[in-house]
């Protein structure tokens, strides 16, 4: 049998062929040789209406990583992040020498928000939420006492489209927000790289100002606008992982937390034995005696489920 891959957060299903052809379509009517339209006002436009908003809300790149890696390095200081959280915060950090001022979650991983306080000469904050690796979701009045602190805040938010928990009218009332998104997850295109940020028009443009004029190919921005145009497999996508993910959690509970994402984390370092197993789940760096795993299809679940049950009772 092959292995089965739970250990990236990736989507378990591909863009359906019959979407795929609309891209190849794309590809044999476009010029290859033109670079693509300056600013990509186009995909801007479409992902701010897609949300209810416009084009000037939105900044775009080569996956959120490219977003964070920007912000990041345009802090010129402290960063202060809530840890364990996901682990390309410190490592852009640490590429422009910032310093990361690590605050510890609570036990219920929620975000320690008076240590937050307490940081008044940071440069920048990252909250994250749901949150990598924990699953959980952060309350809207601890963002709010957050962003109140007016230091540029960054709330990270891949995995939204798994909690149905929506921030983005918080833009209207705190100009230093800025929310960030993906294609990686809900929308099944991790391997185009195409990420978004969502802030107010000033903010927003402030940032596109920092970019490149060409800051994604022409086949990544098309694929996105495609997918939007889509919206619907990518709903029904979401429903199916929500659905496994709460099966899973009933019958894996023993082992794992509740989530809100398209991961579980799991009470205990499982890795080995599972890799043992021909299935792959994430170890955490920063989490020593924990691991995370990754919803998938029903059947790949079903043997995650199988052997995290046979792992579970051969401890009894
Ligand atoms: N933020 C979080 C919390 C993530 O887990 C990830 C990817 N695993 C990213 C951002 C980066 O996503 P992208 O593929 O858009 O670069």
């Amino acid at each position: 049998m092959d292995d089965i891959f739970l250990d990236k957060n990736e989507n378990p299903f591909d863009i359906p062929e019959s979407i795929k052809y609309q891209l190849l379509e794309y590809i044999k009517n476009t010029a290859m040789n033109r670079y693509p339209e300056k600013g990509l006002p186009h995909l801007l436009e479409k992902i701010g209406n897609f949300l209810g908003l416009n084009g000037e809300n939105i900044i775009a790149g080569n996956g959120s990583d490219e977003l964070l890696n920007l912000i990041i390095g345009n802090a010129k200081g402290d960063i202060v992040i809530n840890t364990p959280t996901f682990e390309m915060y410190s490592f852009y950090a640490k590429n422009f020498d910032y310093n990361t001022i690590n605050i510890p979650l609570n036990d219920d991983f929620s975000i320690d928000t008076d240590s937050i306080l307490s940081k008044k000469n940071a440069k920048l904050i990252i909250l994250c939420s749901p949150n990598n690796p924990t699953g959980n979701i952060i309350k809207r009045s601890d963002i709010e006492k957050v962003l109140s602190m007016n230091i540029p805040t960054i709330l990270d938010c891949a995995y939204l489209d798994f909690s149905g928990e929506d921030y983005i009218d918080l833009i209207d009332d705190y100009d230093n927000l800025i929310i960030l998104r993906t294609f990686s997850k809900a929308f099944s295109m991790a391997g185009f790289r195409v990420g978004y940020g969502i802030a107010n028009e000033s903010m927003a443009k402030k940032l596109r100002g920092k970019q490149s004029p060409f800051y994604l190919n022409l086949l990544s921005s098309k694929m996105a606008e495609i997918m939007l145009d889509n919206y619907s497999i990518v709903q029904e996508h979401v429903k199916y992982i929500i659905d496994e993910r709460e099966r899973v959690y009933r019958n894996i509970k023993d082992l794992s937390y509740p989530s809100h994402a398209n991961f579980l984390l799991l009470k205990e370092d499982i890795y080995d034995y599972m890799r043992k197993n021909g299935v792959y789940v994430r170890k955490l760096p920063f989490m020593e005696n924990k691991s995370r795993l990754t919803i998938g299809k029903r059947e790949e679940n079903d043997i995650a489920i199988k052997l995290i049950e046979d792992y579970i009772q051969s401890r009894e």
